[in-house]
């Protein structure tokens, strides 16, 4: 069996997320941005937060912990790097190890960039990764910590995972996401339609994540340094992807 995912939208245009085990009643909660939301959807289901799987350290991803864990008695996971800035960790984690969430095992990867101790979460059995901040829908983290190249490289690994994986990102960006890209690529039919889609669900008040990875591949600009068409628009043709990465995201930072 599958862990449940939960999208839980929190403060202006963050997003939390629960994963359920059902065989063990065990709850991960997947950034704590506010404790209020994740509360209430914990309480709606009848589920105890068992576990907390931190992104990163930036305040609107951690900032709801104590609150939460006033009331849940959780494990709380982050990275090993940078331990010395999140809250009190019970297991620091780095590159290639493995967290368990009930019967199910997943991987921590490395995502720096965004943050220099960013990391993601990948639980193959599910198909689900936890990017937050690095790879998002249409889109990816401002480069604040790390060089360009280095996020370049944190978004190679997360377009290797299989591409029926669900992405669980961070923020509801994506419609601002969706208007940018369409400056990058704006011939790619692929997101021509996905930007209307996410037109259409954000008028309705509904999310646009999870995303699934394949529609990454074919529409997020960020992932798509490579291509010829987007390197011609760019006037890089045959350009080192991580230079037209670098470029595509300092635009996005002018936009
Ligand atoms: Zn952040
Ligand atoms: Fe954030």
């Amino acid at each position: 069996m599958t862990l449940q995912i939960e999208t839980i939208p929190c403060l202006d245009d963050n997003y939390a997320y629960l994963a359920h085990d059902f065989g063990t009643g065990e709850t991960a909660v997947i950034d704590v941005p506010e404790a209020a939301p994740i509360l209430a959807a914990l309480d709606a289901r009848g589920w105890r937060a068992t576990l907390v799987l931190l992104t990163h350290h930036h305040a609107d991803h951690v900032q709801g912990l104590d609150e939460l864990l006033a009331s849940h008695d959780a494990r709380i996971i982050g990275a090993a790097a940078d331990a010395h800035r999140l809250p009190p960790l019970d297991q620091a984690v780095k590159e290639g190890d493995s967290v368990a969430i009930g019967n199910e095992t997943g991987t921590v990867i490395e995502v720096p960039g965004h943050t220099s101790g960013h990391i993601a979460f990948h639980f193959p059995q599910s198909g689900v990764a936890f990017t937050a901040d690095s790879l998002m829908a249409l889109g990816c983290g401002r480069v604040i910590e790390g060089t360009m190249t280095q996020m370049w490289e944190s978004l190679q690994k997360l377009a290797a995972l299989p591409p029926e994986t669900m992405i669980c990102s961070g923020h509801e960006y994506t419609a601002a996401n969706a208007r940018f890209a369409l400056t990058i690529d704006p011939a790619n039919p692929a997101l021509i339609s996905r930007a209307e889609a996410v037109d259409a669900a954000r008028a309705e008040g509904r999310p646009t994540v999870p995303s699934i990875l394949s529609e990454e591949l074919a529409t997020n600009p960020f992932l798509r340094a490579a291509d010829r068409d987007v390197q011609a628009h760019l006037g890089m043709t045959g350009a080192d992807p991580a230079e037209a990465f670098a470029e595509i995201r300092s635009r996005k930072d002018r936009f």
